[in-house]
């Protein structure tokens, strides 16, 4: 607050200083003014006091101008007194005074550049106010205030009063402005020639006075001698030096005519008089005019030099080739990036055709230049370029055509650019793309073939599941020919190796869609083993293998899927036999290793060579077919047999010393550690899958559509001494569902109008079948179909081909009414 109190009082001191300046001046002014009076007449030819408070009012805000304006009137009070004016008739001539210099300064304010001469429209909004307006309404009131009091009339005062300002306005004015406006923008000083320039002016001024205007008896005619000199300041010194120069023409003009001497001393003082006032206001006025047009045009030729500069600049430093060239084609400009392009400096490339440098087959471009207009003036292509050195290069070039007024063609400019990193990241990217959708397709290829085989193991399941039905059943019926027999274990054989070609179809399938899931259990690897033994033990009798195990003492435990586990056991004592030569020696060897369970699957067959050891986990990878096509396989079961053992968090590799040095497996799991060791849940054993059924008849429903699968579980059901009836669609079973009211129904899911899902809705919605056990059978044995079956009421899930045993387990499960238990896959 205290910064801002003490600005407010230095700016209260400078502007007690400056008001006692005007007042001052003022009162030299008049002084001067009293003395410059015209021979003779008495009448003042300058007043030097309008010019004072006219420059005070343009230099300070309006809020201050009454402090100028009441500092002007008492230094120039005392002045007209000492004349002799009376004190009433000073005070009245101030409101001409006041009017006078008000109306200038707001007019230069207003319309003008406050004084400081940079335009011709400044100049000619200084003329207007301050030496044409101002001077006559000042006049004007003057004249008023004289004729009241003074005793000469009305238009003898009010001529020379107007003619005075006039001159002060036009002569000192100036002058005052422009040495201020110096002293306040501190202009650079002036250079040494200037200043010879300005001297020889001078001194020719004031040679040019004193031969024409100083001298006594000088005709009219001589008055034109000083008007060179004149010119000479306007054009060279602009609006500050010719007002200087028109101040000293005048200045010496006065003297001479004070002094009675020069061309105004005529027999008739006031025709002198006149004449010298329009003496100094002609040449005044358009020689102040044409120095603030010349000022300004000059003005403006530097601004355009240093803009055309800039352009240059920002021109040549592009990395772009920019040239001009006329509509025929000639070169008028091109900037330096262009000369390099082509190796040669720009100058030497003016006139050149334009069209020479771009490659021959885009030159028909030059033939669509014909169609810009004024509305669409550019044109843009693109071509290719081979370099010297031989490289293909791309450049694309953008041409704006410029128009005159009547929209002729007047030339070119045109704008290249290096677009060949461009169009090498385009390529790059389309082949990308391309790549991309190559790869996108054979994702889709792949999948769909996922698909197809999944389709096609599921399909052929159906078939399957008849057949296997019908061999079971023809085991069952005793027949005493030999023949028969074999042939039936042949069939027997052959279908259960078919099954489980499809069966690894299906598991890889879902492997592959991700939709296989493991139920986890405590698993005792040894009776996994056992299992596995027994499941694989015709192929090693047949092949007349030696098989040896060796096993740690006591249970070794995992967490796994028992089925799973053994599926994957299976696959590879079933490799080690199949590719071991017949009476050959296999081997399984399970040991603990630190936190893991490690199984070792050897034998002394074919080998495998060292570049397929990765190789052949990926599915349908062969390097060899065993000699017998019937062991022969789809290259699925290493691949079964690696997921799987990723999905229990384990690993596989295979090692071999060579072709026939026999191979090893090495499955590696994660083991449980004993204290976590539970009762591992039992595997279900062949002989318990053999169990026939023995008990009481039970009445069932075999509910499918295809004809041979309904009729040969039904027969295979009715060798158990069963009842058994048979519809071949949802309506008939349902009818039967209630004639008969059996207590098992097998319901085959896919079937046309009324589908299993919904036989077993509607036969839940009655009361009669409350006791009846529902058993789905379906190809799908995922989670979520074996949730959509129990949502629709069903109590089993068989998936298809039937193992015979399990349906003799959930027969007999039936007969000891037990509750509904996991049903095998
Ligand atoms: P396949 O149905 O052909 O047996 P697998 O995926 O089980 O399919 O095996 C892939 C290939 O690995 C086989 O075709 C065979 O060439 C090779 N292979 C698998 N196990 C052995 C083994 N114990 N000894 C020699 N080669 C084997």
């Amino acid at each position: 607050m205290q910064g801002l109190g003490s600005v407010a009082m230095s700016f209260r001191i400078r502007t007690v200083a400056e008001a006692l300046v005007v007042s001052v001046a003022c009162y030299a002014g008049a002084v001067i003014g009293n003395v410059l009076r015209f021979p003779h007449l008495g009448t003042a030819i300058l007043y030097p006091p309008y010019a004072i408070v006219t420059a005070a009012l343009l230099l300070s805000p309006v809020r201050r101008w009454w402090i100028f304006l009441l500092a002007g009137s008492v230094g120039s009070f005392v002045p007209h007194r000492l004349v002799g004016d009376p004190a009433a008739f000073i005070l009245l001539t101030e409101i001409a005074n006041y009017a006078r210099a008000v109306l200038a300064a707001w007019g230069i304010r207003r319309f003008g550049d406050s004084g400081r001469f940079y335009t011709l429209k400044g100049m000619t909004a200084f003329l207007l106010f301050a030496v044409v307006l101002a001077p006559g309404v000042g006049a004007f009131i003057g004249a008023g205030v004289v004729a009241v009091y003074g005793d000469g009339g009305y238009w003898a005062a009010w001529r020379p009063w107007l003619m005075s300002n006039v001159l002060t306005g036009i002569t000192l004015l100036p002058v005052v402005l422009i040495a201020r406006d110096h002293v306040v923008r501190r202009s650079a000083v002036a250079g040494l020639r200037r200043w010879h320039e300005a001297s020889v002016l001078i001194f020719s001024l004031l040679a040019a006075g004193a031969l024409v205007l100083l001298a006594p008896n000088t005709s009219g005619t001589s008055l034109y001698a000083p008007l060179p000199l004149l010119l000479w300041a306007a054009v060279r010194f602009g609006p500050g030096g010719t007002s200087a120069a028109l101040l000293m023409v005048s200045a010496m003009t006065i003297i001479g005519t004070l002094d009675e001497r020069g061309p105004f001393i005529t027999p008739s003082p006031s025709d002198g008089l006149l004449q010298l006032q329009l003496f100094l206001f002609v040449i005044s006025v358009p020689l102040l005019l044409l120095s603030a047009l010349l000022r300004e045009q000059r003005r403006t030729a530097d601004e355009l030099r240093a803009s055309q500069q800039q352009y240059r600049t920002i021109v040549e430093d592009q990395t772009e080739l920019i040239c001009r060239f006329r509509p025929d084609g000639a070169l008028t400009f091109v900037n330096g990036a262009f000369g390099r392009a082509l190796g040669r400096p720009p100058q030497d490339l003016m006139g050149a055709f334009f069209w020479s440098f771009v490659p021959p087959d885009a030159r028909d471009t030059s033939k669509l230049l014909a169609s810009l207009t004024p509305d669409q003036p550019l044109l843009t292509w693109e071509h290719r370029l081979v370099t010297n050195a031989g490289e293909n290069r791309w450049e694309q070039w953008r041409v704006r055509a410029m128009f005159d007024r009547r929209g002729q063609v007047l030339d070119y400019q045109a704008v290249g650019r290096d677009i060949t990193e461009r169009k090498r990241a385009e390529e790059e990217h389309a082949l990308l793309e391309s790549q991309r959708a190559h790869a996108e397709a054979l994702r889709e290829a792949d999948r769909r073939k996922d698909e197809f085989l999944a389709m096609l193991a599921h399909e052929l399941r159906n078939p399957l599941a008849p057949i296997a039905m019908a061999v079971e059943i023809l085991r069952l019926v005793p027949s005493g020919d030999e023949q028969i027999g074999s042939a039936r274990e042949i069939i027997g054989r052959q279908t259960a190796q078919l099954a489980r070609l499809v069966d690894d179809l299906l598991d890889v399938a879902r492997i592959t869609s991700g939709s296989i899931q493991l139920r986890l259990e405590t698993v005792d690897l040894g009776r996994v083993i056992a299992s596995t033994l027994e499941s694989t033990r015709p192929l090693i009798v047949a092949r007349q293998l030696r098989f040896e195990t060796d096993l740690p003492e006591g249970p070794l435990t995992v967490r796994g899927d028992s089925v799973r586990l053994a599926q994957m056991f299976s696959n590879l004592v079933n490799n080690s036999a199949k590719y071991s030569p017949i009476g050959g020696r296999i081997s399984v060897t399970v040991r603990r290793d630190a936190n893991q369970v490690v199984l070792r699957f050897r034998d002394g067959g074919v080998g495998i060579p060292g570049n397929m050891l990765e190789r052949i986990f990926e599915p349908f990878t062969q390097v060899h077919r065993p000699r017998d096509a019937a062991l022969g396989g789809l290259g699925l079961g290493l691949a079964l047999v690696k997921k799987l053992v990723e999905l229990h968090g384990g690993t596989v590799r295979a090692d071999s010393d060579g072709p026939g040095l026999g191979s090893e497996f090495t499955v590696r799991l994660p083991a449980l550690r004993a204290a976590a060791t539970e009762a591992p849940d039992s595997i279900p054993s062949a002989a318990a899958t053999t169990r026939t059924a023995a008990g009481d008849p039970v009445r069932i429903l075999v509910v499918d559509d295809v004809v041979d699968a309904a009729q040969s579980l039904a027969d295979f059901l009715r060798l158990g001494g069963n009842t058994v009836h048979v519809a071949h669609n949802g309506r008939v079973a349902l009818e039967l569902a209630a004639t008969h009211v059996p207590e098992v129904v097998f319901v085959d899911l896919q079937m046309p109008e009324i589908d299993g899902l919904e036989v077993a809705r509607r036969l839940r919605g009655r009361a009669e079948s409350s006791d009846m056990v529902l058993v789905a059978m379906t190809g799908f044995g995922q989670a979520q179909d074996r949730r959509q079956t129990a949502e629709a009421g069903f109590d089993h899930h068989l998936t298809k081909p039937l193992d015979p045993a399990a349906v003799h387990e959930l027969l007999a499960m039936r007969r000891r009414h037990d509750g509904p238990s996991r049903a095998a896959e």
